[in-house]
């Protein structure tokens, strides 16, 4: 990651080495704040963020749902984006907005403490990742459970989940996988460790319901425009045997926005290659993110 020259903190844009926080910050300890990964496309307009207002709503129940309150409306975040995305003069970008409670108070109780709201930028470019947008990645079966639906809360995109997420890939990466693929308390496959998972199976999309998950932003998009080709969707518990003997598979989010699943422990899935499927999904939605397809100007925030 590049530093990059300016930080949106609490209205103020501040420099990127004077954004702090104090030691005892609460979410530093319990991690409990929320938090947005959002990515800016470079377009033939100019930089165009997408589906920014999805991700800050998102942000705000995040917050409701642990118990605080995102002290910025949705629209005035859309502003502060914009703002810090000129500021830095980037033509794209990730973009990661975080709701933190502050100094005030080292209990468990935080209503005393600040809310801190803060939006970093850094530089993200086109081609970081290409050869698995192409070859798809290879995942195991976490031995790590996605947390239970009374334990974290999944649909909020809280700091102190990601605890989870990461032992879940460090453990995937640890062996020699790309990704981790993690089941839910029951045993049904739930997602990655950032991405949630479609198959293909008789040229029909197949992907888990949201019950264990978060709400996803890409999922949301992909189901959009797959149904828009003409492809069938069903939201639809599955085990890890499925996989195996889908036809094809891949994993959507922000970050890895559509990248074929080839191998779920070192089986192949279909003929381990990039399905064709895969690859008309895959360019329905770079066609949308880099406003190529004029059919949802809506999802895109010129900057
Ligand atoms: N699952 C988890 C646990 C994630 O952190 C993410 C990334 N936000 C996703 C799925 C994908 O969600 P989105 O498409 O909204 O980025």
């Amino acid at each position: 990651m590049e530093k990059a020259d300016k930080i949106w903190v609490n209205k103020e844009v501040v420099p990127w080495d004077d954004a702090k926080v104090h030691l005892v910050s609460n979410t530093l300890h319990y991690g409990f704040g929320v938090f947005e990964g959002i990515r800016c496309y470079k377009t033939e307009d100019g930089p165009a963020v997408f589906r920014l207002r999805e991700h800050l709503a998102r942000l705000a129940n995040s917050a409701e749902i642990l118990g605080f309150q995102v002290p910025y409306s949705v629209d005035e975040l859309v502003a502060a984006t914009r703002q810090i995305i000129k500021a830095n003069a980037f033509e794209q970008c990730y973009i990661r907005p975080l709701a933190y409670i502050g100094e005030g108070g080292m209990g468990l109780a935080y209503e005393e403490c600040p809310v801190n709201v803060a939006i970093a930028v850094w530089y993200w470019g086109e081609y970081v990742g290409r050869g698995t947008i192409e070859n798809g990645s290879r995942a195991r079966v976490s031995t790590y459970s996605r947390h239970h639906i009374n334990t974290n809360m999944s649909k909020a995109k809280a700091c102190g989940n990601y605890m989870l997420f990461q032992m879940a890939r460090t453990e995937a990466r640890r062996d020699g996988y790309d990704e981790a693929l993690l089941l839910d308390a029951n045993g049904h496959v739930a997602e990655g460790s950032v991405e949630h998972i479609f198959l293909v199976r008789e040229g029909s999309l197949v992907t888990p319901p949201l019950t264990h998950l978060l709400a996803g932003i890409t999922r949301e998009t992909v189901i959009v425009l797959a149904r828009d080709m003409g492809l069938e969707v069903r939201e639809e518990l599955f085990s890890r045997d499925y996989v195996l003997t889908s036809d094809e598979a891949f994993f959507v989010g922000t970050g890895a926005e559509v990248t074929p699943l080839v191998e779920l422990d070192r089986r192949r899935i279909g003929d381990g290659k990039r399905g064709p499927i895969t690859k008309r999904v895959q360019d329905a939605y770079f066609d949308t993110v880099y406003g190529r397809s004029k059919s949802r100007p809506e999802w895109l925030t010129y900057v």
